[in-house]
């Protein structure tokens, strides 16, 4: 598949629910889980796309939704894996919506998908405020961003499925106290999933990818029963 690029408006809160709602009937109906990934810039959100295509290309058909303000670097990485990705540009935008991830899912083979992984716009406010059909929502946050961001940007944590804390492999050089950060998480969401990982080291990563491969496994026996 070709990567497409696409420049897109921001929809208003009110309808996005119900286009939400229309996008995951769609997703449904095709049997796809559907991931919604959101962190600040520079997190890592690609580097994590680009590892768990790489480890999981082989048995899941994955396609990917690429968010970002300007430009078209991660949907070009992501496509020279053979990965069937588009590219949404918002231009002065800060977030995706259900509407745009409407228009993206009218150029995905959805047929033959298994996973789809949606890299929102790097930020942690209001991408949490506009749900996309996406089945899950995954926080991923860098260790060097410091242990305080669930206080200081609750909802994000709150609506999370699973947060996962990246480039642990620079521990040791941080301040970052992982278990202030994991009592601040689970005081604003008992009991979510919390997976410590590095995408340049790949340390941590089979506790995501498995969670991961089970959800998946999951819609699959749900169509089956
Ligand atoms: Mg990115
Ligand atoms: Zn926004």
């Amino acid at each position: 598949m070709e990567l497409k690029i696409l420049t897109l408006k921001e929809d208003i809160l009110g309808v996005n629910k119900e286009t939400a709602a229309k996008n995951q009937a769609r997703l449904d109906k095709h049997d796809i889980l559907s991931i919604n990934l959101m962190s600040s810039p520079g997190a890592g959100k690609t580097s994590l796309i680009l590892q768990t295509i790489e480890k999981l290309k082989s048995e899941t058909r994955i396609a990917v939704i690429e968010g970002d303000v300007a430009s078209s670097f991660d949907a070009e990485k992501i496509h020279q894996q053979g990965v069937p990705v588009v590219q949404i540009n918002i231009p002065g935008g800060c977030h995706l919506d259900a509407s745009m991830t409407e228009t993206a899912l009218n150029t995905l083979p959805l047929e033959e998908t298994d996973l789809l992984l949606i890299e929102n716009v790097g930020n942690l406010i209001c991408p949490a405020e506009f749900a996309l059909g996406e089945h899950k929502k995954v926080i991923l946050l860098s260790a060097p961003e410091g242990d305080n961001k669930p206080q200081k940007y609750p909802l994000m944590f709150i609506e999370a499925d699973v947060v996962l804390v990246n480039k642990v492999d620079l521990l040791p050089y941080l301040d970052f106290n992982t278990t202030a950060f994991n009592q601040a998480v689970n005081e604003l969401n008992p009991g979510v999933k919390i997976f410590p990982v590095s995408c340049k080291t790949g340390e941590g990563l089979e506790a995501w990818l498995s969670w991961l491969e089970n959800e998946i496994k999951q819609v699959k026996n749900h169509r089956n029963s």
